[in-house]
């Protein structure tokens, strides 16, 4: 089994890929549904993986709120591929919460990366 570090580097690279034009926020249904808050949209939920990996961020409820909260619908895939990128988002986002999880579940509260 891989080991934590190898994971957050292959989903670190992974994330690197995005090229940042937001094609996808627009699509995304929790950012429509708060009217605006780019940390619930698929680029924003992206950004926060990649600082919570990158020992930027903390851990806490907030953040897990933005990750959790994503409805693993793929609207913003379908957006992201139509436009010549071929990131998996909803995967990203699983696999930040899968790792998060773990981590809460070494520390039993908060902590960062
Ligand atoms: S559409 Fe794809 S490349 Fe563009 S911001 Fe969204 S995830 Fe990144
Ligand atoms: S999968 Fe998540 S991030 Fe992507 S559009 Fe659906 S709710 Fe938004």
């Amino acid at each position: 089994m891989r080991d934590d570090q190898q994971i957050r580097t292959d989903l670190l690279k992974e994330i690197a890929k995005c090229r940042a034009c937001r094609f996808c926020v627009d699509v995304c249904p929790t950012y429509q549904a708060s009217e605006g808050v780019e940390s619930l949209s698929s680029y924003g939920r992206l950004q926060i993986t990649k600082y919570l990996l990158n020992g930027m961020l903390a851990f806490d409820d907030p953040l897990t709120y933005c990750l959790y909260s994503c409805l693993q619908c793929r609207r913003c895939e379908r957006m992201c591929h139509s436009k010549g990128q071929a990131i998996d988002i909803c995967a990203l986002i699983q696999a930040g919460r899968e790792l998060l999880s773990a981590r809460l579940a070494e520390g039993g509260s908060h902590a960062a990366l």
